[in-house]
């Protein structure tokens, strides 16, 4: 008997012994079965082992049962750790096969967006050529670079909405002034590709990113000594934004980007007509061809979600043809004459744009102090204009414009050239802009900012407010939006009028809200979480965030440092630019705080699931990457229970949206 059970006993520890074996290959098994499971994986390897672990699987159960059945005492509990170390295995494979999806995804988005936009444009134009339009876009490209290396737009203005020529404008007339040559060379344009479309009723937008590579520094015009830039060839990347109308069928010949007249093919003189000579045709107008509408660094474009914007439901029942486009076209313009009226001492570039009011008041700043020097910004950069407001009041509507831009200060001593001073400032303004109640905008001519409403004349900058051409005084606000004053967005009588703005159309919003629950009866339930777009935040302001939340705890280390030139690299931020924001970064006391302070986008639930992104780019997450989204969040207001939460929802809506770029890529 003695032996017997001796026997038992040995018989039970092999048991155990194989039974441990088995769980150790069916554990590896159903992680590595999550891991390439049905998406074609092609790692290679896999598919032998399927079939092996199907058996594994069934001999392990069998066992099990046999030794629940004659030795429960090691039967019990060892299927209980069998059921604990499955599901750990199965969590742990889920998770690779997560990761993995991730991963794989982000090596093909850029192609992925590529073809969602091309797919979106093609629903509204069926005809679009991409080949054609690429061919062409390459072709103003270079325009472009040539007429800034030559420091004249002449031959490169017919494609340019009103908004972006007189910015170029301005700025090669500073580049003049301060005898500076952008010079560029050897220009080789790598890839021309679609990033983003975007269609409303009133325009269709087309973003195209253009990769090159080319010789680019500015130097001293006299001299040829190097100012700053490269004399060897770098690669750098911008995104092109395209307008047009919606409905507009796709050009089969040259149209303005050629310099002819989409219309009719005439060729379109240098003096900036709206119309065309021959056929009476709005030139660019976005009715026949695209119009180039922005140009950005590809590191610092972003297409940001229009914000609700207090009073707009109100505007555009009073005014259907009230577009945000036109908006923020105009005030580019008024900013760049205003930029431009500082630096050259003279009111006269606002003179057609601005109220009489505000250019009088505007004239003490033109003064030179009492040593003769004027000072100004100089090498002015936009980065945001976001419409915040609009009020509709007797006798005149106001539309309030925020502009977030950055200038280098200046100043000119009589008989000597332009001297600038350090980095440049960053500054948030509202643009406050009137127009008679009751008026209504021209759509047709919404990317004709600057032309005269009334005849459409070209932009003019004489010391009269009337048109030269017709004689209409074209800065009453009778037709068109002007400029009413300039305030920072800090003043408090911005934010008291912003607050009232938006209590005034909460309530709206609040009782369409109650009629419409009262319609439809109220419906419960989370909502979903929305989709993220990735192009809703720029590198840059990414960068800035990220850098801001590391440097939380004082310092960087190689793990973040890691984790930093992964994003500069997905986001095309040059090494200079990195080591200049975290050089910003370190020197000021409370980072969080200086990035709250000097970022063109609210830090709200967005702005934190953008930054859970960059951390969960390779799928996994850190302590410290936690412990940093936690310390933003805390400051806007979310617990750490909140932060943990958005986290796992945030990996879920990746790997969703992972999933299906797979999707997309293979069709
Ligand atoms: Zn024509
Ligand atoms: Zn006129």
């Amino acid at each position: 008997m003695r032996r017997k059970s001796q026997l038992r006993k040995v018989f039970a520890w092999s048991l155990l012994l194989l039974a441990v074996t088995c769980i150790g290959i069916l554990i590896s098994e159903v992680a590595f079965a999550r891991a390439g499971g049905g998406q074609g994986y092609s790692g290679g390897g896999g598919s032998g082992r399927g079939s092996r672990g199907g058996g594994g699987d069934l001999e392990i159960v069998w066992l099990l049962i046999r030794l629940i059945i004659y030795y429960p005492h090691i039967g019990i509990p060892l299927t209980i750790v069998v059921i604990v170390l499955a599901k750990k295995g199965y969590i742990k494979g889920e998770d690779t096969y997560v990761d993995y999806t991730i991963v794989k995804a982000s090596r093909v988005k850029s192609d992925s967006f590529s073809k969602v936009a091309l797919t979106q444009l093609k629903q509204r134009d069926p005809a679009f050529d991409e080949n054609f339009f690429i061919g062409r876009a390459k072709k103003a490209f270079r325009l472009i670079q040539d007429a800034w290396t030559a420091r004249k737009l002449d031959k490169a203005q017919a494609f340019l909405s009103d908004g972006i020529f007189e910015q170029f404008n301005i700025q090669l007339a500073e580049m003049r002034e301060k005898r500076i040559i952008d010079h560029l060379e050897a220009l080789e344009i790598v890839s021309a590709t679609p990033v983003k479309f975007q269609s409303d009723k009133n325009f269709d937008v087309i973003h195209l990113r253009i990769d090159a590579t080319a010789i680019n520094y500015r130097k001293d015009e006299k001299t040829g000594k190097l100012i700053n830039g490269s004399r060897s060839v770098e690669p750098f990347a911008e995104v092109w934004s395209f307008m047009r109308k919606p409905g507009v069928k796709t050009l089969k010949k040259g149209g303005l980007m050629e310099g002819q007249c989409p219309n009719c093919g005439n060729p379109i003189q240098i003096g900036r007509l709206s119309k065309c000579e021959v056929c009476n045709a709005l030139l660019r107008s976005g009715e026949y061809d695209w119009v180039l509408t922005s140009i950005t660094q590809a590191c610092e474009w972003s297409v940001r979600p229009d914000r609700a914007v207090p009073g707009l439901d109100a505007i555009v029942a009073a005014d259907p043809g009230f577009n945000m486009q036109h908006i923020k076209e105009r005030v580019s313009v008024m900013f760049w004459r205003k930029a431009e009226a500082e630096r050259i001492g003279k009111i006269e570039p606002l003179r057609k744009i601005a109220r009489n009011e505000f250019c009088d008041s505007q004239q003490q700043w033109l003064k030179p102090d009492q040593s003769g020097a004027r000072r100004f910004y100089t090498g002015c950069a936009v980065g945001a204009i976001d419409l915040l407001g609009v009020e509709l009041l007797e006798p005149d509507d106001n539309a309030f414009a925020e502009v977030i831009w950055s200038g280098i200060p200046s100043f000119l001593m009589p008989g000597k050239g332009i001297e600038t001073a350090g980095q440049p400032i960053n500054f948030r303004h509202v643009f406050v802009l009137g127009r008679k109640h009751g008026a209504k905008t021209k759509l047709e001519s919404s990317l004709a900012s600057s032309h005269c409403p009334s005849c459409g004349a070209p932009e003019q900058t004489g010391n009269e407010n009337e048109c030269s051409y017709c004689g209409s005084v074209m800065n009453d606000g009778k037709s068109e939006w002007v400029l009413d004053a300039v305030v920072d967005r800090s003043d408090p009588k911005v934010k008291e009028i912003l607050d009232r703005l938006s209590a005034a159309s909460k309530v709206i919003s609040d009782e369409a809200h109650a009629k419409a629950v009262a319609k439809h009866g109220a419906k419960g339930g989370v909502a979903a979480t929305q989709p993220l777009d990735d192009f809703g935040i720029s590198g840059i302001e990414l960068l800035r965030w990220t850098v801001a939340m590391m440097l939380a705890d004082g310092h960087i280390d190689n793990k973040e440092m890691k984790m930093i030139r992964d994003l500069a690299d997905k986001r095309d931020i040059p090494e200079a630019r990195i080591q200049q924001i975290i050089d910003e970064f370190k020197a000021v006391i409370d980072p969080v705080v200086h990035v709250m302070q000097t970022s063109k986008i609210a830090a709200d639930n967005d702005l934190l699931r953008h930054i859970a992104r960059v951390a969960l780019a390779d799928g996994k997450l850190t302590t410290e990457e936690t412990d940093m989204l936690k310390t933003v969040g805390n400051k806007i207001g979310l617990t750490s229970i909140d932060i943990n939460m958005m986290l796992k929802r945030e990996r879920n809506a990746i790997f969703q949206e992972s999933k299906d770029i797979l999707r997309n890529i293979k069709r």
